[in-house]
């Protein structure tokens, strides 16, 4: 790699040799990349449904049908069916119906409750609504329970109980042009009408398991992450998990789920192997209670400030001051095009296309290099340690920070079976085929994560008849087509809240409250105008989609060269339903700036009112 003087100049002494480093990556890149990518996982329906039933609720529910009619019906009770139906609240809506397939509101913080779950994005900006709830988190970064339980108390707050549907699962919505009424079928049998459709299904929230043979197999017990079974391991979110004292435990995968699990398994289990294809970037946590004097000083807007200046750092931006401070800010500031603007200030001039690139790739090596020097530091079998270090740039895959993960393989217990990229064979009767060798087990605990790059119907679970009789995967089947990712031609009072088209931040939350105040707006504008429907035009909708193919899309040339993982299609960076194929390119900032803008315009460009 040829080092422009400036920039070599600017990132001081290179104690390793960027070559080498990059032709690693690409050698583990290649070591994993695999014909089948998405395919290779199978879909948990028909004989695996079972990873997906909810065992948090008591057994043998049942309710009488509902054949009414509601105003607004919000499909999904996560953060952003709990943002949509707190913005429509605020905004004077009365009539909402809440539809959700769990036992309660949450979303992902309802299926996620395994042993260590917690957020790694800063509590005071992630938790939604904080102040409208009088509400500080217990830490800097909350675990599983307090993030349910704040879930359900926004829903307590704006009444979103009220009316609900829970333990259902949406099956159709269909548009009765006639009644200008969406009709809702449900796993119930009911069928009501609404007026106005909200879809809230979230981007990770179907479980997916490896299609490897035998993996109905295995005799011994067996669930997904997203579905832990207390009743068999003893103990809750916070760990103590009693019954796995006598039990030999394997663990597929060991992405952001499992590292926050592992380090529990290894406490209780009386063995436990760790089945590894892929090691995570594991930097510091550091976590911390929350100062009652700090709480105390916070003054009105704090939150929305605190999650603005966060946004904006992770998106490249300029701040005088990081409110957060944590891991992701750094990372941001120094791998993003934060790094290049202070460099160009220090430079007194703009940087070229080539010098941005150098400096972005050697301050990721000398990051990683940090990451994996951390894993020398704290392992201490060097065979063990070697395998835990990750070997592609840092965004490659989601970043992950624990402080006590690698501390775990020091447990005599706990062995980590490295598959060299191969991942896990087989399952047997008895346990797990890796690297040709068979690990019996009693528990096998499947932390493979979620669908991502399948249709978005498929992953909603249900499909939503338009006008006409079109169907939206008929509509999306040649790639995503929305106005301003919300809404889209031919489904009328219809949007989707979530990555279609939008802008993804690290900052989810707020994203969500973004679009959330932008539905809000239109179904307010809708009412105050005395309109009774809200569509965009073909043309407004081609325009979107026009804008948002001119951009580039998020990171395509730099995920070619990335070990696979959900964030490239599994290897494959061009695949058009992938992670980040459907964001607005241009970033979250000018994103928020394009809402911002049509709504003060007023004109409602695109959209049609009838
Ligand atoms: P991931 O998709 O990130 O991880 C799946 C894991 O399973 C990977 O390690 C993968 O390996 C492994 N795997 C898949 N197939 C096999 C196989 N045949 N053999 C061995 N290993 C296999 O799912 P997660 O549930 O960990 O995380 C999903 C997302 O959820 C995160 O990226 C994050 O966005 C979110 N999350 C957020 C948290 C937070 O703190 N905010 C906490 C936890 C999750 P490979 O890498 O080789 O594909």
């Amino acid at each position: 790699m040829n080092i422009h003087p400036d920039i070599a100049e600017l990132v001081g002494e290179i104690d390793f040799d960027p070559d080498d480093l990059h032709a690693r990556y690409l050698a583990e890149r290649d070591r994993r990349v695999r014909e089948d990518g998405n395919a290779q996982y199978v879909e948990v329906k028909a004989e695996f449904s079972r990873y997906v039933e909810d065992p948090y609720v008591e057994p043998g529910f049942t309710r009488e049908p509902v054949f009414d009619e509601v105003q607004f019906a919000v499909i999904g009770g996560g953060f952003g069916g709990l943002m949509i139906g707190a913005r429509l609240r605020e905004a004077g809506f009365e009539s909402i119906r809440m539809v959700e397939n769990a036992g309660d509101f949450g979303g992902t913080w309802y299926w996620n409750r395994y042993p260590g779950a917690m957020c790694d994005v800063e509590s005071y900006c992630y938790l939604p609504l904080l102040e409208e709830l009088g509400y500080i988190p217990k830490h800097k970064y909350s675990f599983a329970p307090e993030i349910l339980e704040h879930s359900r108390n926004i829903a307590r707050r704006y009444r979103l109980y009220d009316d609900a549907l829970l333990q259902t699962g949406v099956t159709e919505l269909r548009w009765d042009e006639k009644a200008a009424r969406w009709i809702i079928s449900t796993n119930r049998g009911d069928r009501f009408m609404a007026q106005y459709v909200a879809m809230a299904n979230g981007p990770l929230s179907r479980p997916k398991l490896p299609g490897i043979p035998g993996i109905n197999d295995f005799k011994g017990y067996t669930f997904h992450t997203s579905r832990w079974d207390y009743g068999y391991t003893g103990g809750d979110s916070y760990g103590r998990l009693t019954g796995l004292a006598d039990k030999r435990v394997g663990i597929i995968g060991t992405g952001a789920t499992a590292i926050q699990c592992i380090p529990h398994l290894g406490e209780w289990s009386r063995q436990l192997y760790v089945f590894q294809r892929t090691p995570s970037s594991v930097d510091v946590r550091n976590n911390a209670e929350t100062d009652p004097a700090w709480a105390a000083s916070l003054e009105p807007g704090w939150q929305r400030r605190r999650q603005e200046n966060f946004n904006v750092l992770v998106s490249g931006g300029d701040q005088d001051e990081d409110l957060v401070h944590d891991g992701w800010t750094d990372i941001f500031r120094n791998l993003t095009g934060t790094a290049a603007k202070m460099a160009a200030r220090k430079l007194g001039r703009p940087l070229t296309r080539e010098e941005r690139a150098e400096l972005m790739v050697l301050a990721d090596y000398r990051k990683m290099n940090q990451v994996r020097a951390r894993v020398d530091a704290i392992v201490e079998d060097p065979v063990t340690a070697a395998a835990l270090k990750p070997w592609y740039r840092q965004f490659c895959k989601r970043p992950c920070f624990h402080d006590e993960y690698l501390q775990t393989y020091n447990r005599p217990n706990v062995a980590l079976v490295d598959t060299h990229g191969k991942g896990v064979e087989a399952l047997t009767e008895r346990g797990v085929v890796a690297n040709g060798r068979e690990y019996e087990v009693d528990c096998l605990i499947f932390a493979t994560g979620f669908e991502v790059g399948t249709s978005y119907t498929r992953r909603a679970g249900y499909d939503i008849v338009g006008r006409g009789g079109r169907t939206l995967s008929e509509h999306w089947a040649g790639g995503l087509r929305t106005l301003h990712g919300l809404t889209a031609h031919g489904f009328p009072n219809c949007f989707f809240l979530g990555f279609t088209q939008t802008a993804i931040t690290i900052s989810v939350p707020m994203a969500l409250s973004q679009q959330a105040d932008h539905v809000t707006y239109m179904v307010g504008e809708a009412r105050a105008r005395g309109r009774q429907i809200l569509e965009p035009t073909a043309e407004g909708e081609q325009a979107y989609v026009d804008e948002v193919h001119s951009l580039s899309r998020i990171g395509e040339r730099f995920y070619r060269e990335c070990t696979p993982g959900y964030y490239n299609s599994e290897g494959a960076a061009g695949n058009r339903n992938g992670f980040f194929s459907n964001m607005y390119g241009a970033g979250p900032l000018r994103f928020f700036e394009v809402l911002n803008a049509w709504r003060s315009d007023g004109r409602l460009q695109g959209l049609d009112l009838r």
